[in-house]
């Protein structure tokens, strides 16, 4: 069986060597020393000056929304996962969609400006795919009318753009460490600023908003553990290598797939990307399915993601029409794309995707 993706298992002695430190601390969780090895190794590799390590990926959206004080209408995208949305909402703010560029499917930004009113807070975009969206035209509308902005870079570890991590842009980044994404703690994520006081708060918010008596603020429980930060320290060291693999295998997905009747994202020029999955655009919902029909046959599963659009989920009302990103959500497929994929599998995805793109029912 081939699964869309495959989660990395670091070297087993390797993290029993970061338990038996766990086992002679007995310090288990709360800010512990590997959490705080963790964070500092992290700062390092992607270069940004505050990062919380936390809890998962989402909780991290609802403490940037929570931190920037916003409490009416974000700008966001429809084509993310449920968890960009969920967090507005859960908020209690309002989620209002600007639809996806054809091209890439992050925002648009000509579709941002139109829907601007005296309510808009923040624009809330995702780097789909780990692809860049358009950050200085969203900055530039951002300046103009005084709006907070946020991304949400779940896919974004370890791409750069303009030769800077794509987590340090935004007044806020954050990150999910999810056991499916390039570089994970089993569950985790984390939170990005360069504002020293941002940071402050942010560390007060992950845990209740005290640290011993001392009462500071609201706060949740984002806090992460040192098992989880074991995982981290020991998926680290091998991240550029396991992007390495990803990039091999991408390469050969796109050396033998035939696109006169698929199609790719494309990728602003200034990215580095970090093949964080591959995705294909068919001709419609049926070629879709076809293909993800034939490719089950064979034990190979494929996922349809991003999908729905996420202004079509049953408890956004009113409705607001997003017809590019409507219509990517129902043609794209990611396939299977992990560092140990043999390549006779990608092989045989291959050609059984490039026969089921032919055959016309
Ligand atoms: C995975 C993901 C999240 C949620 O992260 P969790 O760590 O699972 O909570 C949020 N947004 C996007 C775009 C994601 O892909």
């Amino acid at each position: 069986m081939t699964n869309v993706t495959k989660s990395y298992l670091p070297d087993f002695e390797d993290y029993c060597r970061y338990l038996k430190g766990v086992w002679e601390r007995v310090h288990l969780t709360n800010d512990g020393p590997l959490v705080r090895d963790l964070e500092n190794q992290l700062k390092e590799y992607l270069g940004v000056k505050h990062l919380k390590f936390c809890s998962n990926g989402t909780v991290v959206l609802q403490m940037a929304l929570k931190a920037l004080q916003i409490t009416k209408e974000v700008i966001t995208t429809p084509f993310s996962y449920c968890a960009t949305t969920n967090a507005i909402l859960w908020e209690n703010c309002t989620p209002i969609f600007a639809d996806v560029h054809p091209g890439d499917f992050c925002i648009d930004p000509a579709a941002i400006e139109p829907l601007i009113t005296e309510n808009t807070q923040a624009i809330l975009a995702t780097h789909v795919y780990g692809n860049a969206c358009r950050i200085e035209q969203i900055q530039a509308l951002a300046d103009k009318y005084k709006l907070k902005v946020i991304y949400d870079g779940a896919h974004a570890f370890g791409a750069q753009y303009n030769n800077r991590s794509l987590l340090s842009y935004g007044d806020l980044s954050t990150c999910s460490f999810h056991a499916t994404k390039v570089f994970h703690t089993v569950e985790g994520g984390c939170i990005i600023t360069n504002d020293d006081e941002m940071a402050h708060k942010l560390h007060f918010y992950r845990s209740f908003g005290h640290r011993n008596d001392d009462y500071q603020s609201i706060g949740i429980n984002a806090k992460n553990s040192e098992f989880h930060a074991a995982m981290g320290l020991c998926n680290l060291p091998m991240v550029d290598e396991l992007i390495a693999a990803r990039k091999q295998r991408s390469a050969l997905y796109d050396s033998r797939l035939d696109f006169a009747r698929l199609e790719r994202p494309s990728r602003l020029p200034g990215l580095q990307y970090n093949y964080a999955y591959y995705p294909v655009l068919l001709e419609s919902e049926q070629k879709l399915l076809d293909v993800k029909d034939a490719l089950q046959k064979e034990g190979i599963f494929p996922r349809r993601y991003f999908y729905p659009s996420l202004n079509t989920l049953p408890f956004i009302k009113p409705f607001q029409p997003c017809p590019v990103s409507e219509d990517v959500a129902l043609r794209v497929l990611c396939l299977p794309l992990y560092p140990d994929l043999p390549e006779e599998d990608i092989e045989r995805i291959c050609t059984i995707v490039n026969e089921a793109v032919y055959i016309t029912v």
